[in-house]
């Protein structure tokens, strides 16, 4: 046999009444355009008897071939398989009930001998159902709107692809695969043209309803990155919003004091409020006689009621004194309660005066020095301000030398965690260069407080919490 120049590719799937009928038509119109041609027919798990068909006119005819699937895979995996069983330089997709018309196959191959790398054959919708054409409609002005790729409306799988169209098609490593898209995706001169679309010769469509709907679906997510990015989006404002709110109790805990123990640390984000611990029962008894002095922490509270209860001393059930943040924590979150969120706001409002004092000074010394110069007579001077304003309001304590030589790192932090978040954002969740700026600065903040306040307190004896500030509920027995 000749090397074929022509393949037509045709996936059948339980296509027994019709596939002989094409089978004829089909080598009636390509016999006459003189082509060498080879058919590839793929047997796509056809329940009826297509694969025993196929295999009689495999056995006929040697420009016949086939392969059978072990089930039905899907007429976008059939397609994938014929494709890759093909030879010829010029390939035609086409199906099998007789729907794309045989006698158009020559003159897509004149084209495609005009130059064309693709020969897209596009039906109109005659004989189509007006429900259907509304909807097919309107996805295809979606699709247009929303999809990265151009999908002509009526514009199918039946086309011709040239041998370099058809090596950029199998070059993608795709699965599960929406062949319209990918089709324009490669690229390549297309030529088009309509024909008149006609019913299916035989047999049954095997696009239901809901699997219609999912290749559309599959259509619209294939080449479209909208919807993660609305994700992220969507994520993005809600966390936004979330922080927002967030500050928001916070600055009502900072002027207006706490109204309910354990709200503002449970909202913003302190998880241990809520733990209770397997050696405190959540309910204990009641700790009868002025035994213990008038204010202690929780924790010494439950030791003496576990100690008590343990005695066999108590007898009536009492709820267990937990409503207020624990004191002693360490680590990122060690200012969650209302002191370090006190301290954190007025970090964030001392920031502020210090944007204010940089740029004054920066505007008076610009008048006599150049304005780097300036840049750095206000840096120097808005960050010993800082420190100063951090150690006295913030922190409430003395300022000493070497707090002060520690104090830039909480700059360079800052600068360093900024840009980091400031580049991931961008680079990795696509966010606008603008907000991820504001994002950027906001989620440093918390860490170059840290840095500030470990640099003006490391080395000094870490002072209790002031009485009226983390107040236990006091027991009847010892007011
Ligand atoms: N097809 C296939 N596997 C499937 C469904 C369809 O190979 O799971 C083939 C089918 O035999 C026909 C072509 O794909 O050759 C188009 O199918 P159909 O006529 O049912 O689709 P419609 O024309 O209704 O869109
Ligand atoms: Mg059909």
């Amino acid at each position: 046999m000749k090397v074929p120049q022509v393949s037509v590719v045709v996936p059948c799937y339980n296509e027994s009444e019709v596939i002989n009928a094409f089978h004829t038509a089909l080598v009636e119109a390509l016999e006459p355009t003189g082509r060498p041609f080879e058919i590839c027919y793929v047997d796509d798990g056809s329940s009826d008897v297509t694969g025993a068909r196929l295999r009689f006119l495999a056995a006929a005819d040697s420009r016949v071939r086939y392969t059978s699937f072990s089930r039905n895979f899907g007429k976008e995996a059939a397609m994938l398989a014929g494709l890759r069983m093909t030879r010829g330089d010029a390939v035609v997709l086409m199906d099998a009930d007789l729907q794309h018309p045989p006698e158009l196959v020559p003159q897509m191959l004149d084209l495609h001998e005009r130059g064309s790398d693709q020969v897209v054959a596009q039906r109109d919708r005659t004989g189509e159902g007006a429900v259907r054409t509304v909807f097919s409609r309107a996805y295809y002005r979606m699709v247009r709107r929303f999809m990265e790729v151009e999908v002509a409306d009526g514009a199918g799988d039946f086309r011709l692809l040239s041998r370099r169209a058809v090596n950029a098609v199998l070059s993608l490593p795709e699965s599960n695969r929406f062949s319209k898209g990918l089709f324009s995706w490669i690229g390549f001169e297309a030529v088009s043209f309509t024909y008149t679309n006609v019913q299916r010769a035989a047999g049954q469509s095997k696009w239901g309803g809901r699997r219609l709907l999912n290749y559309g679906i599959d259509g619209l997510l294939s080449f479209n990155s909208r919807p993660l990015r609305m994700a992220i989006h969507t994520g993005l404002w809600l966390f936004l919003a979330a922080l927002g709110y967030a500050l928001w109790i916070i600055a009502n805990v900072v002027l207006h004091g706490v109204d309910t123990p354990g709200y503002a640390t449970l909202v913003t984000g302190h998880r241990r409020t809520q733990r209770t611990s397997a050696g405190h029962p959540r309910r204990c008894r009641r700790i009868r006689g002025p035994h213990l002095p008038r204010v202690q922490t929780a924790t010494a509270l439950c030791r003496e009621r576990d100690r008590r209860i343990r005695r066999g001393a108590h007898s009536r059930p009492h709820p267990c004194p937990r409503p207020w943040p624990r004191t002693g924590r360490t680590g990122a979150l060690a200012f969650m309660n209302a002191r370090g969120l006190r301290q954190f706001a007025s970090f964030a409002a001392i920031g502020v005066v210090n944007t204010a004092i940089y740029y004054a000074v920066y505007v008076t010394v610009n008048l006599r020095l150049p304005y780097l110069a300036a840049h750095a007579v206000g840096y120097a001077v808005a960050m010993s301000a800082s420190f100063l304003l951090n150690s006295w309001i913030t922190l409430r304590t003395k300022p000493t030398w070497r707090g002060f030589a520690r104090y830039p790192l909480s700059g360079a932090v800052n600068v360093v965690a900024s840009g980091v978040v400031l580049h991931l954002a961008v680079r990795a969740l696509g966010m606008d260069e603008n907000v991820a700026a504001l994002v950027a600065g906001l989620l440093a903040t918390p860490l170059s407080f840290l840095v500030a306040r470990w640099a003006i307190t490391a080395g000094r004896p870490s002072t209790p919490p002031a009485a009226g500030t983390i107040r236990p509920h006091m027991h009847e027995g010892q007011r």
